[in-house]
């Protein structure tokens, strides 16, 4: 018995094209975390210890432990005295007090978006609000938020949680969020929760930050009748793989996330006239770039940019850092 597979229609030149989401790539947040390994290896030389991956993008991690840094899970990891960076995700209280407790040198490389969040959940715990923390478990990120205030604080995963919740008082109940969570995802629980508890009140601003906003905005105007979206950055990257979800559901026939042009596939572009590409708020932009000559190389032409939001927005490096830098001279 023959199996006729069919053949992929062969796509013209003419019917090629190339979308560029903009804004894409690295936030404020992650150049700043960036920014302060590659400067206290420098001001203070290698090993710099970092717990955590400093920010979720293979490359990035990799580049930084060739010049020097060390990755660790936890404090116990880092010898005694030693400087470790605290990653643009955040810590809990906790870990500041181990990190004093062993006399390591700190510098906290937490995103301030994330800081504002903890500041909240800090704020609300204080005022004996039960918290509701909508995120994904097992995050770093939400793990140092609920670390704030861990008695005040129940994780919300989805609209499927919160049947289960058990809250002391109906009329005191607020929502808080992880920053990088898909937008449309996370109304869709807080209303299953306002359903629950009509009286909870919202976060004071968005928790989901700009750049996450902002990069879901540019992945839906790229999205729509689209072949197939790329997105690039790493799997532990919870924004990227918020981004191949937000294609999707934007109306792109198909979608994948890569690290990078060596993990694209022959196999996603038979029959494939319109590609996009975008990438998640840890990516450099090099391996865009390396993804955009893949495409010339299959003879797609070069990229349209479909700019979407202006970002301007840039974070001063970590107080003890800046300190040190100017005793420094530098
Ligand atoms: S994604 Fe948002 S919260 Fe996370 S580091 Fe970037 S700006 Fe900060």
């Amino acid at each position: 018995m023959s199996i006729d597979l069919g053949n992929p229609r062969v796509i013209s030149e003419e019917e090629k094209a190339v979308l560029l989401a903009s804004p894409r790539g690295y936030c404020a947040g992650v150049d700043r975390a960036v920014i302060t390994v590659e400067q206290a290896l420098e001001l203070y030389g290698a090993p710099i210890y970092v717990r955590k991956e400093i920010v979720h993008n293979k490359h990035v991690v990799g580049d930084l432990r060739e010049r020097g840094a060390i990755f660790v899970n936890e404090l116990d990891e880092v010898p005694s005295g030693a400087t470790v960076v605290f990653s643009a995700h955040g810590v809990a209280p906790t870990v500041h007090t181990d990190a004093a407790a062993r006399g390591l040198k700190t510098i906290d490389a937490t995103c301030p978006l994330v800081t504002k969040v903890h500041l909240e959940a800090r704020r609300f715990a204080l005022q004996d609000y039960d918290i509701l923390l909508i995120g994904h478990a097992g995050h770093e990120e939400v793990e140092g938020t609920m670390g704030e205030a861990p008695e005040h604080t129940q994780l919300v995963e989805g609209p499927a949680d919160v049947a289960n919740l058990v809250v002391r008082d109906p009329a005191k109940v607020v929502w808080l969020s992880q920053t990088t969570l898909s937008v449309d995802e996370t109304m869709e629980t807080v209303a299953a929760l306002r359903t629950r508890f009509p009286e909870m009140i919202d976060p004071p601003s968005d928790d989901i930050c700009y750049a996450t906003q902002n990069r879901q905005l540019a992945v839906k105007e790229i999205s729509e009748d689209t072949d197939l979206v790329i997105v690039v950055g790493s799997g532990n990257s919870s924004n990227s793989v918020r981004l191949v979800e937000v294609a999707l559901e934007a109306g792109a026939r198909d979608a994948h996330r890569v690290d990078d042009a060596s993990e694209l596939q022959d196999a996603w572009f038979e029959g494939v006239g319109s590609v996009a590409v975008t990438s998640g708020a840890s990516v450099p932009e090099k391996l865009v770039e390396g993804v955009l000559a893949a495409l010339t190389e299959r003879g797609y032409p070069s990229p349209q940019i479909v700019h979407s939001a202006d970002e301007s927005l840039i974070f001063a490096l970590p107080k003890e850092l800046r300190r040190d830098l100017k005793a420094a001279g530098r």
